[in-house]
Formats: C-alpha cells, structure tokens, sequence
C-alpha cells in the first residue's frame, strides 16, 4: 500500500516482542490471521489487540479460520472482523462473499464510502445464499470440528508423519490459548510427508476427499499450498512459514468419520514407505 502512502512493517504473529517493537506513535491499525493459513498459527488476539490499543491503532482481525461460530475476537479486543463468506458462511462451494463486522461508526465511515466508489457489492441472489446457509452454520461448523479433532488424533496416533499440526491438539504449541480463545481447534488440519512426490501420490489415492483449493466446505477438501495458494510466495518465505512440499492443508467437511479416516489412512499408506 506504499502508492497510497502507508507504510507497512510485517511482524511474526506469535512473536509478542516482535509486535511490541513494531507498533508505535504511528500506528494507525494491525492486521493479522488469528489462525494462520495454512500452517494454523495462533495469534493471541487479546496481547496483540493490548498493544495496539495502546497507541489508539485499530485491530482488525481475519477471523475465517476460527470461524464465526468459534469467535471471541470482539470480547477479546478486535475493532474489525472479517470472514470470507465463500468458506464456512456458504460452506457448500456455491458463491463468493465476505463480511466485515464492526462499530456502526467504523461501518459507516469507513467501509461504506469504500464499498459505495469501488462497486463491491454482492448480487442479490448471494446474498439471500448466504442469509439462508446462516441458519446452518452452527450445526455444520460444530460437526466439523468435531471431526477435524477426531481425525487429527488419529493421524498424529500413526507416527509416521513428519508434522500433524491442529490447533486442538495438545501437541500444538498453542493448545492452551485456542482453547481460553476458541474452545476448539477449527475444521481445518496440516500434515507433512515429507516431499511432494508423497503429497501428489497421497492426494490421487484420495477418493472421498477432493483435491481443490476452497476450505470451510461441507465436502472435505485437501490442498498443496506450496504448488496452489501459496505457490507466489518466494521460497525464502515459504521457509519462513514452514510451507514446506510436503505440506498438505485439509479442510474437514460433513462427511462420517469414519469414511474420511479410512480415505486418509488408505491414501497415506500409498505414499509412505511401508512401516
Ligand atoms: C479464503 C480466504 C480469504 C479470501 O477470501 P475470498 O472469499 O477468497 O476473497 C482471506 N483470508 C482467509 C484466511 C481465507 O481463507
């Protein structure tokens, strides 16, 4: 955003020091994923909003993949949530749309004279999609997530994966905040296997799960970030982020259990070595 004269200084989210530094007199709003996308991250909204509270700066926070029906975002000190619609509001691949959620002041000051002269508006038939897939939204999310946690248990139970990351997991370094800040660990899940000759070879042995680049969906979708959503990022920063090859992002959809666990464990066994 340089051409319109605002400077933009990037911090490691989960670096409370980094933030400290980086905010200052100037700051005039924070941005951030309050779980990182795609290697689930989270950030501690309440530090991070303290900070920037501090110097009177804005906290506007990407909330998609905590979900609205998890969200604490605005209690825990958030000025501004935004979720994309097209992921679990939709959750079923029909239609695009996004939400932003604030202060009646900060809607009508802001976000509407920008809507009103840039022409982002949503059509008529979205938008009664979306209103429509609200009444759902709880019921699906809650179902999802539930199977996300059994699943990620049970993938981290193989021992044979290089990294089962999901915010529910004990073993995330994060577990104890998702669960003051959520309560659970979302309906999407990472692994690593190591190369992406065992991610292709694990996505085509999929048949139930389908390999696409949508998440929040009621059909359970993989994704090879490093080849797909994240394949612009130049490698330094793919190290960065730890978006190895081997990384593959899945997004838990409405499906049994059961069928997704012997999906996942029948496609992994093709791609790894045998134990
Ligand atoms: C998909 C996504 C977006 C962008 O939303 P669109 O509906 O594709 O414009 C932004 N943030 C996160 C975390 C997302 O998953």
């Amino acid at each position: 955003m340089a051409r319109f004269g605002v400077q933009v200084t990037l911090v490691d989210g989960l670096d409370l020091k980094a933030w400290a530094q980086a905010i200052n007199a100037d700051t005039k709003l924070v941005f951030f994923e309050s779980i990182s996308n795609p290697t689930l991250e989270v950030i501690d909204i309440a530090a991070v909003a303290g900070l920037a509270h501090s110097v009177g700066a804005l906290v506007v926070v990407d909330n998609v993949f905590s979900t609205p029906v998890y969200s604490k975002a605005i209690p825990l000190g958030a000025d501004v949530v935004i979720y994309s619609a097209t992921k679990h509001i939709d959750g079923q691949g029909r239609g695009l749309g996004g939400v932003i959620l604030g202060s009646k002041e900060i809607i009508r000051s802001i976000v509407e004279p920008f809507m009103k002269h840039t022409g982002g508006a949503m059509s008529p038939f979205n938008a009664w999609m979306m209103v429509k897939s609200l009444e759902t939204l709880d019921l699906r999310v809650r179902a999802q997530v539930a199977t996300a946690t059994e699943l990620a248990g049970l993938l981290e139970y193989r021992g044979d994966l290089e990294r089962v990351i999901y915010p529910g997991l004990p073993s995330h370094p994060q577990f104890a905040l998702t669960q003051v800040q959520m309560g659970a660990g979302g309906t999407v899940l990472a692994i690593d296997i190591g190369s992406k000759e065992r991610a292709f070879l694990m996505m085509n042995a999929l048949e139930v799960i389908l390999i696409s680049n949508n998440l929040g969906d009621s059909k359970s979708i993989i994704t090879h970030p490093t080849t797909t959503t994240h394949q612009r990022l130049p490698q330094d920063q793919k190290n960065l982020l730890g978006i190895t090859p081997g990384l593959l992002r899945l997004s838990i959809g409405l499906e049994s259990a059961k069928d997704l666990n012997f999906d996942l464990q029948t496609a992994l066994d093709v791609a790894l070595p045998q134990k």
